[in-house]
């Protein structure tokens, strides 16, 4: 067996008005990401690691931001859609470890959902998905509530 690990980052602002939708869940909040799909940030991370691990280029090469395919688009489906290409090519997630790194809300109570809805998406066990969370202690961007980051690994295995 041979094994692959992949690294993902992801970034999105915050603005009023806005849906936030991290980890495949909506969480009711003031703010919500700016971006040209749902904007969940987590899944994207999650998404590049996957890529990143057979070296299969990043979310924005397959899923470009100028395509009206991918406009306002369910994550879900875009992280389904990279699970589908590592299957294709005989290999499948041991784990994910996924760090969110956001001010407000807290979204402790929303982990165990989000761990669901991405264990459900990929065909794993909930016990291969790890979500955790962090403020930014105030600092930064992130700590001003300006934005939303997370950062995720992945073994892969074949
Ligand atoms: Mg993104």
């Amino acid at each position: 067996m041979e094994y692959r690990t992949g690294l993902g980052y992801d970034i999105h602002r915050l603005e009023e008005g806005l849906q936030l939708v991290l980890g495949g869940v909506h969480i009711p909040h003031t703010k919500g990401c700016v971006a040209h799909s749902d904007g969940d940030a987590l899944i994207h991370a999650l998404c590049d690691a996957m890529l990143g691990a057979l070296a299969l280029g990043d979310i924005g090469q397959h899923f470009p931001d100028n395509s009206d395919e991918f406009k306002g688009i369910d994550s879900k489906i875009l992280l389904a859609r990279v699970n589908g290409m590592i299957k294709a090519k005989g290999w499948h997630l041991v784990n994910a470890d996924v760090m969110l790194l956001l001010q407000k809300p807290k979204i402790a109570s929303y982990v165990p959902q989000m761990r669901a809805a991405l264990a459900e998406v990929l065909g794993v066990e909930i016990d291969r998905v790890s979500v955790k969370a962090t403020t930014n202690e105030g600092l930064g961007p992130i700590g001003h509530e300006e934005g939303v980051a997370a950062y995720a690994t992945v073994l892969l295995a074949d």
